[in-house]
């Protein structure tokens, strides 16, 4: 598999969700009940008439991480079930909200 890792853009061992793929370490985290939050550009995205996205009408711009499942459903809202298995897709900059929000509440 020649895959990249949608999270980090290295080697991907498994698809994951339609054709987005992950790497061994991603996967790790996955299986330990973490998803994937990827920024992309909203207005270069194809939303359905639910307002979900699927993976490959996604514009991505690049930032991405890891959290808790329950913490992404919690913060982030309404996703797909199956994809909330998996990813969740945000606007620009909410990546960064999230990790300072995240500092001062530790
Ligand atoms: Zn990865």
């Amino acid at each position: 598999m020649n895959r990249q890792c949608v999270v980090c853009g290295e080697d991907a061992v498994e698809i994951v969700l339609y054709d987005s793929a992950i790497c061994a370490d991603h996967k790790a985290f996955n299986d330990r009940g973490y998803v994937a939050i990827l920024e992309i550009d909203v207005l270069g995205t194809k939303f359905e008439e639910d307002g979900t996205i699927l993976p490959q009408n996604a514009h991505l711009l690049g930032p991405a991480a890891m959290i808790k499942r329950k913490e992404a459903k919690r913060i982030l809202g309404y996703n797909d079930e199956k994809m909330a298995e998996f990813l969740f897709f945000v606007d620009k900059g909410t990546i960064s909200f999230l990790k300072s929000r995240t500092i001062h509440s530790n």
